[in-house]
C-alpha cells in the first residue's frame, strides 16, 4: 500500500521558488523522485542538496521553458536519470501586471512565452513519452485568473484562460491514457509579484498579498492529485485563501 504518490517521478518547472519549489519539497518527503526545472540553477542545486539530506531522491537540469529544445532535453534527462515520466508539473509562470493602455508589449509576450508556450512545450516533450509508457500525467498550474479577469490582469489571464482551454483539450484528445489536473491558485506567497514593473499594478497586489495562502497549501493540491488511484483524473482544483481580501 503507497501513498499514490511514493516511487512516481514527478518534474517540476519553475522549481526555484514559490509554488513549484514547495511541491517539490512535499512530494520528495512523500517519495516521489523529483526533477527540478528553472533558469536560477544555484537555487535547485541547494533545493536539491537539501532534498537528499532529508532522505529523498532529486536531479536537477538548468531550464528555460520558453526553448521547446531546452524542455525536451530536461524530460529525456529525467528519462536518463529515472527511466520513466510518470508527471510533469508545469508551474513556471511570470505575472508583470499592468493596464493594456501602458503597452508594456515586451511583458505581454513574456507572459506569453512563459505561461503558454511553456506549457505547450513541456506537452510536446512529455507526452510522447508517456503515450510509449502508457500512461502519465500533465498537472498545469492556471491561477484564479483562468476563471476571471481583473484589471492590469488582461494578458496575465489570458494566458491562464490557454492554459485552462489546452489542459481541457488535452485530456479529452488523450483519453483515460493520460491524466490532466489543472491546478488554480488564489493569492499565494511566492516570488511571483516580483515581476510586475507598473507601479500602480504594484501598489494593488502589495494590498492583496496580505491574505496569501502559503505555497504549501498548493503544493498540497498538487500532492493530492497526483496520489489518486490510477483510473481518478482530479480535472481541476481551485484553492483560494479563506479570508476576505
Ligand atoms: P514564483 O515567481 O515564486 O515562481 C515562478 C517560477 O517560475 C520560478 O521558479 C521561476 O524560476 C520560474 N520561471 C519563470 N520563467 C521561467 C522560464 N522562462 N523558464 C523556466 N522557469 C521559469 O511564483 P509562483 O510560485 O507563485 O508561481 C508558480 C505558478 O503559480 C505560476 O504559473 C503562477 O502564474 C501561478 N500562480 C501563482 C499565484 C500566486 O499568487 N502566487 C496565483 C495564481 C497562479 P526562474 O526565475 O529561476 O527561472
Amino acid at each position: 500500500q503507497t501513498n499514490g504518490v511514493e516511487g512516481k517521478v514527478v518534474l517540476i518547472t519553475g522549481a526555484s521558488s514559490g509554488i513549484g519549489e514547495a511541491a517539490a519539497r512535499l512530494l520528495a518527503k512523500q517519495g516521489a523522485e523529483v526533477m527540478l526545472g528553472a533558469r536560477r540553477f544555484e537555487r535547485l542545486e541547494s533545493l536539491t542538496d537539501e532534498i537528499r539530506s532529508a532522505g529523498g531522491t532529486a536531479e536537477y537540469r538548468k531550464l528555460d521553458v520558453t526553448d521547446p529544445e531546452d524542455m525536451e532535453a530536461f524530460v529525456n534527462e529525467a528519462v536518463e536519470k529515472f527511466g520513466r515520466v510518470d508527471v510533469i508539473v508545469n508551474n513556471a509562470g511570470v505575472m508583470p501586471l499592468s493596464n493594456l493602455e501602458e503597452r508594456k508589449i515586451d511583458e505581454w509576450n513574456r507572459m506569453i512565452d512563459v505561461n503558454i508556450r511553456g506549457v505547450l512545450h513541456g506537452i510536446a516533450a512529455g507526452l510522447p513519452v508517456m503515450q510509449t509508457q502508457g500512461g502519465g500525467q500533465f498537472v498545469n498550474v492556471a491561477s484564479i485568473g483562468a476563471y476571471e479577469v481583473t484589471p492590469t490582469a488582461s494578458v496575465y489571464c489570458a494566458t491562464k484562460y490557454a492554459v485552462r482551454a489546452i489542459s481541457e483539450g488535452l485530456r479529452m484528445e488523450t483519453g483515460r491514457s493520460i491524466r490532466v489536473t489543472l491546478v488554480s491558485p488564489g493569492v499565494t506567497e511566492s516570488e511571483l509579484a516580483d515581476s510586475i514593473s507598473d507601479e500602480h499594478a504594484r501598489a494593488a497586489m502589495r494590498e492583496y498579498r496580505r491574505v496569501a495562502l502559503p505555497a504549501e497549501a498548493i503544493a498540497e493540491a498538487v500532492a493530492y492529485a497526483i496520489a489518486q488511484p490510477e483510473g481518478v483524473d482530479v480535472n481541476e482544483l481551485t484553492v483560494r485563501p479563506a479570508k476576505d481580501a
